[in-house]
C-alpha cells in the first residue's frame, strides 16, 4: 500500500519551505521530497575594494522556515522526484529517484532553476569574486568597473539593459546566435556607445589573481585576446527543474511552469512556486512570498476536496 499524503511539497528551497510551514500549519499531512533544507540562499560575494558579504535578503527568514518545517515535518524524504502521475480517483502518484512511490492529494512544485555555466577553466573558482550568474543580484556591486556579459538571447539583453546605466564598459560575447522575442530593441541595446560586441568569439577561460581580472576569449580566425574586466556575468536562459511534472502542467517556451495569480498551474491539485515559475525575478524574497501563496492555495484545495 502506497503512503498517501494530503500535500506533498517538491524542493526544499525558499519557496517549498514557505509552502510547507503553511502547510504544517494547517495540520494536514504532509510529505516534503527534496535532497536538501534550504536551497539557493547563500551567495557571498567579493571584490577588490569590496569585502565578503552576502548579498541575498530574507536567508534568515528561510533558515527560520527550514528549523520550523524540520521540527514538525514527520515525512522528508531526502531525495528528487522523477515522475508524477495523475491516478483516476484526482489524487497523484509520485516516484522518487530510489524508485520509492508516495501519493498526494495535492502537490506543490518548488524545484527551482539551474544556471547554464560555460564550463571553461576559472569559472568555478572565479565564482563570487567577480563571476556572477545573476546580473539582478550583483549589478550595483560593479558600479563605474568595466564588466563582460557572456551569453545570448533575452536574459543577456536584460542584463546588458541593466548595467548599462551602472558600469563603465561592457564586452558582449555571443559564440552562437541565440534567439530574441524583439530584435529590433536587442540590437538598439547593444549598439549602446559603451558596449563592444564579440559574436562569434568563445570564451576560452577567466583570468584573474585573488579576482576576476579578465575574459579569454578566441575568434573564428584563431585570434585570441584578453578583455580586461573585473566582473563577468554569464547570462545565458535559467533550465527549470520541471522533469516531473514537464507532461501534467504547461510550462513556456523556456520550461517554466505556468500559473496563475494563486499558483494554480494548468492541472488541478497541482501548485507550483518560486524560480521554476513563470513569476518575474529570481530573487529569494519573492520566492518565499510565492510560496506562501502556493501553501496556501494547496491547503484550499485539500480542505474543499475532502468535505465531499
Ligand atoms: C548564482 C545565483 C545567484 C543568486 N543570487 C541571489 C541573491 O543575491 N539574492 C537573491 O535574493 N536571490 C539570488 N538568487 C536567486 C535565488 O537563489 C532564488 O530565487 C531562490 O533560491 C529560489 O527559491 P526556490 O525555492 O524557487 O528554488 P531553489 O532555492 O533553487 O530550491 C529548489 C529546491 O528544489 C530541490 N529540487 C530540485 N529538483 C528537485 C526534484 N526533482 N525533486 C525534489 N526536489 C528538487 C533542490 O534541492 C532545492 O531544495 C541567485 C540565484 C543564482 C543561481
Amino acid at each position: 500500500m502506497t503512503d498517501r499524503f494530503d500535500a506533498v511539497v517538491l524542493g526544499g528551497g525558499p519557496a517549498g519551505l514557505t509552502a510547507a510551514a503553511y502547510l504544517l500549519y494547517a495540520r494536514l499531512n504532509v510529505a516534503l521530497v527534496s535532497p536538501d533544507l534550504g536551497g539557493k540562499v547563500s551567495y557571498p560575494f567579493a571584490l577588490r575594494d569590496i569585502p565578503r558579504r552576502d548579498t541575498v535578503w530574507g536567508a534568515g527568514l528561510v533558515h527560520e522556515m527550514a528549523q520550523r518545517v524540520s521540527a514538525e515535518l514527520t515525512h522528508h524524504f531526502q531525495d528528487t522526484v522523477d515522475a508524477v502521475m495523475h491516478l483516476e480517483d484526482g489524487a497523484f502518484r509520485l516516484t522518487l529517484s530510489n524508485g520509492e512511490q508516495i501519493e498526494g492529494r495535492a502537490v506543490v512544485v518548488c524545484t527551482g532553476v539551474r544556471a547554464q555555466r560555460l564550463f571553461v577553466s576559472g569559472e568555478a573558482e572565479y565564482w563570487g569574486k567577480g563571476l556572477s550568474y545573476s546580473a539582478v543580484s550583483h549589478a550595483p556591486l560593479f558600479a563605474g568597473r568595466n564588466v563582460a556579459v557572456i551569453g545570448g538571447g533575452e536574459r543577456s539583453i536584460a542584463a546588458l539593459q541593466i548595467l548599462i546605466p551602472l558600469v563603465n564598459h561592457i564586452d558582449y560575447i555571443e559564440a552562437r546566435p541565440q534567439p530574441v522575442s524583439d530584435r529590433v530593441n536587442a540590437e538598439a541595446v547593444l549598439n549602446h556607445p559603451r558596449v563592444d560586441i564579440f559574436r562569434g568569439w568563445e570564451v576560452q577561460q577567466i583570468v584573474g589573481d585573488e579576482f576576476v581580472t579578465g575574459v579569454d576569449i578566441v575568434g573564428i580566425n584563431g585570434e585570441v585576446r584578453t578583455l580586461p574586466v573585473e566582473g563577468v556575468f554569464v547570462q545565458f536562459g535559467l533550465l527549470p527543474n520541471n522533469s516531473g511534472v514537464r507532461d501534467l502542467v504547461e510550462l513556456d517556451r523556456d520550461g517554466h511552469i505556468v500559473i496563475d495569480e494563486n499558483c494554480a498551474t494548468t492541472q488541478p491539485g497541482i501548485f507550483a512556486a518560486g524560480d521554476v515559475t513563470t513569476v518575474f525575478a529570481e530573487q529569494v524574497p519573492v520566492s518565499i512570498g510565492e510560496g506562501a501563496k502556493a501553501g496556501l492555495s494547496a491547503w484550499r484545495y485539500v480542505a474543499a476536496n475532502k468535505i465531499q
